[in-house]
């Protein structure tokens, strides 16, 4: 017979990836259904953010599993630093993360992916003497809380992390209805269209009407 305390811990065991320490999948489902009951009578919205390292399986062919795995804890750690208060940070799988976040202005989601992304670029990675950097993208999905669901979050920031990998990773991207909103890097030099201050003053607005719809 099991004593509460066991109990809460195999609940726990049963939503937490092993390596990181964070959420897993289930611990997702768990935290959504959560904030969902909670804010489905606001007018929050709820935001996930769907992160994939970039070229991870070089980093594992060059320095190493033990390397690899490495990343994928560091990743998570400055994550959850950066999003604490915000949103909870979850391992789906493999290389690829998310992050669960209320809030009442869907623009700071994406301006929490690219704080993410940004940081962890600038990480110092370690295999023996030698030093390395890696860097993820990011795709960003909002929904009014009410009509948050999950399967469509997951859904839609795929396609937006897609989009990110297309314009060529370190990248974030926003999905909307169907169309996907490129964030321009403003922590890297860009190609002169990415440059153009009128497509970013764009992009930026866009993500902010989303709040008003
Ligand atoms: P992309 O930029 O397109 O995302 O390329 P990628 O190399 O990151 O993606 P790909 O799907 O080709 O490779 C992912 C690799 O992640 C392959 C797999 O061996 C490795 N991997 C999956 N889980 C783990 C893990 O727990 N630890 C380590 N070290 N590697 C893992
Ligand atoms: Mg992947
Ligand atoms: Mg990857």
């Amino acid at each position: 017979m099991f004593t509460e305390d066991a109990e809460r811990r195999l609940q726990y065991l049963a939503m937490t990836d092993h390596l990181t320490g964070t959420l897993n999948r289930r611990g997702l489902a768990q935290a959504f259904d959560a904030m969902k009951a909670r804010f489905s009578s606001t007018s929050r919205h709820i935001g996930f953010i769907l992160f994939d390292i970039d070229h991870f399986k070089k980093i594992n062919d060059e320095y190493g599993h033990q390397c690899g795995d490495d990343v994928l804890v560091k990743f998570c750690a400055q994550a959850g630093m950066i999003a604490d208060g915000q949103g909870v940070v979850i391992r789906m799988g493999g290389e690829e993360f998310g992050c669960l976040i209320e809030t009442d202005d869907p623009a700071k989601v994406a301006i929490l992916a690219e704080a993410i992304r940004i940081h962890f670029s600038r990480l110092e990675m370690f295999a023996d003497v030698q030093r390395f950097s890696a860097t993820v993208s990011a795709g960003v999905f909002c929904q009014r809380a009410p009509d948050a669901d999950l399967n469509a979050m997951l859904t839609m920031s795929d396609r937006a992390l897609y989009g990110a990998k297309k314009e060529g990773r370190n990248r974030t991207v926003v999905r909307e209805g169907s169309i996907n909103i490129v964030i321009p890097a403003n922590d890297r030099d860009e190609d002169p269209c990415d440059n153009n201050a009128d497509r970013q003053v764009a992009a930026l607005t866009r993500i902010a009407n989303i709040a008003n719809r």
